[in-house]
């Protein structure tokens, strides 16, 4: 999946060095370590994710790191400088930004995130695609996790850099992010290698329910018996890291406890508000929805209890249930 080796590689850990560095004695650091501590951090978790502070400037990492043009060429590639098209001018990507390195599997800096320290937009600048970053696959703070626990049994997916640090601060130290693209069918299967548990908690707003069943569809080709998948919703307007700050760590975990909502209630309740089960027109709609997603599952019990339920509500037998989804009509 990545390259085995790279030039790439030591000079993004290069970059989180300056970063880092940065953060600990910049004469401007003081306003990043104070918006660090206004959101709750403390030094031994920055530390822990090697947070760093890219400052204000054009030309911070280039005159650090940039020595001649070879060098230059390298950063370009790496996402890390840009060159404007027209006079060749080549400047800083991330100016004035706390960074997030973004690690591999294995601990190697392969990107980052930077967050403005105001409310400026884009809040969150990614690098771009690299020969070492690969947006869709990543998942930020799984190595993080994985070096502090080697036996985790479930692992949270949320969306933002400050959940996975949030939660970390508070004691969750199984929480990964997608880093802003939806969870794709790649992420699980990385995930299910190494847990057999999943629990998506997205931010409580549109998006984020919108990104809770994208999840959903994502997971079923996954779904080998033995494993399972937890959605829990957060109230309006809370994302994890608001709300475990604000109601701490132990009722936060009851939260999960007691709302982490299984994939197949949440299958079901989500398909019935788009296809009410009361009349006939919307059972039929509900099978049409439901048949095909249920047919991804491997688990082959999983797969034979969601029919049979699909089969209780719609009052439809297994045997038709099959015929429909085998054979979809068109309606041309
Ligand atoms: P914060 O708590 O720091 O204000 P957030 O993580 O709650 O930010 P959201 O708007 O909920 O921000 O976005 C969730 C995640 O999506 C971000 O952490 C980031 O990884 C990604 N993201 C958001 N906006 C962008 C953007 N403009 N470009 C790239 N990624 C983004
Ligand atoms: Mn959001
Ligand atoms: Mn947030
Ligand atoms: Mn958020």
């Amino acid at each position: 999946r990545q390259p085995v080796d790279s030039p790439l590689y030591p000079l993004l850990n290069a970059a989180a060095e300056h970063y880092r560095q940065a953060l600990k004695s910049h004469p401007q650091r003081k306003y990043a370590v104070d918006y660090l501590k206004g959101r709750g951090l403390t030094g031994e978790i920055a530390r822990d994710f090697g947070i760093g502070f890219a400052p204000p400037g054009w030309d911070n990492l280039l005159k650090q790191l940039g020595a001649d043009a070879l060098q230059q060429k390298v950063m370009i590639d790496a996402g890390l400088l840009i060159e404007n098209a027209e006079n060749g001018r080549r400047y800083d990507r991330f100016r004035d930004r706390i960074m997030f390195p973004i690690r591999d599997s294995r601990g190697r800096v392969i990107a980052f995130g930077g967050r403005v320290l105001g409310d400026d937009k884009p809040k969150y600048l990614n690098s771009p695609e690299t020969p070492v970053f690969h947006k869709g696959q990543e998942l930020y703070g799984l190595y993080e996790a994985r070096k502090h626990n080697r036996d985790l049994d479930e692992i949270m997916v949320v969306e933002g850099y400050m959940d996975v640090i949030a939660l970390a601060q508070q004691g969750l130290r199984n929480a990964v992010a997608t880093l802003g693209t939806a969870t794709s069918e790649e992420h699980l299967k990385r995930l299910f290698r190494i847990v057999p548990s999943v629990l998506f908690c997205f931010d409580g707003d549109a998006a984020g329910r919108n990104a809770a069943w994208r999840a959903l569809e994502s997971t079923l080709s996954s779904l080998q018996d033995g494993r399972r998948a937890r959605f829990l919703f957060l109230p309006d307007g809370e994302d994890p890291d608001t709300l475990v700050r604000a109601e701490g760590t132990d009722a936060f975990r009851a939260r999960i406890n007691q709302h982490a909502q299984p994939l197949a209630d949440y299958f079901f309740q989500q398909l019935c508000e788009e296809a009410d089960p009361r009349s006939l027109e919307g059972k039929a709609h509900l099978v049409t929805l439901a048949a095909p997603l249920i047919d991804k599952i491997p688990g082959n019990n999983l797969r034979a209890l969601m029919r049979q339920r699909l089969s209780e509500i719609t009052g439809l037998s297994g045997e038709a249930l099959s015929q429909v989804a085998s054979a979809p009509r068109s309606h041309a």
